[in-house]
């Protein structure tokens, strides 16, 4: 009796170990499928958000940015800047600091308790269960959540492919890849995209995916999909200061896609709240285009990607 009494204290502690600053995959994405792609995915995502953040320390410190480092700045300027001005503090600070933080959470966490500095990534739905109020319930931080604050948004009218929810208390960023999306980006060969065409099966294909936003994607916002959407995500969890959708939530305005985060940077907002450096998808095809780059291709001003 005591050593049975002894070791649930023992268990009892151990459920007790907060997770800390890290991120965790959710038992929906440990499949055999789905497992190694999502995980790839994220560390794709981190090391691009390192990169940027090397780049952003570079130029604002005035040195070297290496190899095509002109291109790099480049991509600093068009996603950042406004037109005719240099990379400066003003503008990439308050990023500098948010990916800074972000990265602290680079390392993937296999024990403990998430808390609010862990960052789970969800690749299915079975933690809600609907309740007789039509509220669902989320076993996992023991809230009740409206449909379309949660999950609703996989299944909307708007092509969501990942959301990230912030709950207040110590629970940890939520960040949830949808269903359809995974299944969908399992379907198609994303590999050399860039070197095709609009015309293309890809593109069809892509269309079926993603119709509304066919018209307003450039090379850029389509290589490297799924890691570039996670960096999106990763940007708006609480370890990164939880970045907008400047200009949101309607999809004809948000400030999603490579042309709407380049005029962004164009008009040049001077309230914070509307900048490009809080903007989640500015910051996050910036990081995309700084790897292509560093992968040996050129990236151009309309969203172009070219092998040099
Ligand atoms: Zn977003």
């Amino acid at each position: 009796m005591r050593f049975l009494k002894a070791l649930s204290c023992l268990l009892g502690l151990a459920g007790l170990a907060s997770a800390g600053e890290g991120w965790k995959l959710d038992e929906s994405c440990k499949t055999d499928a789905i497992g190694s792609m999502v995980t790839d995915a994220i560390q794709s995502a981190f090391n691009m958000a390192s990169d940027e953040l090397d780049a952003i320390d570079k130029a604002l410190n005035n040195e070297d940015l290496g190899e095509n480092g002109e291109n790099i700045r480049n991509v600093l300027k068009w996603m950042f800047m406004k037109d005719g001005e240099e990379p400066n503090g003003n503008r990439l600070g308050l990023l500098r600091t948010n990916l800074r933080r972000l990265l602290r959470a680079r390392e993937e966490i296999t024990d403990g308790d998430p808390d609010d500095q862990t960052i789970v990534v969800y690749c299915g739905l079975d933690r809600f269960e609907e309740r007789e109020d039509g509220l669902w319930y989320d076993k996992d931080i023991d809230d009740v959540l409206e449909k379309d604050e949660s999950f609703g948004a996989c299944k909307g009218a708007e092509p969501t492919v990942a959301y990230v929810l912030v709950s207040p208390g110590n629970t940890p960023s939520q960040l949830q890849l949808c269903p359809w999306f995974i299944e969908w980006m399992q379907g198609i060969n994303i590999k050399n995209v860039h070197k095709v065409d609009k015309k293309s099966v890809f593109w069809k294909i892509l269309s079926k995916g993603l119709v509304k936003m066919k018209a307003v994607l450039t090379p850029m916002d389509v290589a490297s999909l799924l890691d570039k959407v996670i960096l999106h995500e990763l940007t708006h969890t609480r370890n990164a200061g939880e970045s907008d959708d400047v200009d949101g939530p309607s999809f004809k305005t948000v400030k999603y896609t490579w042309k709407r985060c380049r005029e962004l940077a164009r008009e040049g907002p001077d309230d914070v709240q509307r900048e490009s450096q809080v903007n989640a998808d500015s910051i996050a095809l910036a990081g995309s285009a700084i790897r292509f780059i560093k992968e040996g291709n050129e990236v151009k001003e309309d969203g172009s990607i070219v092998k040099r």
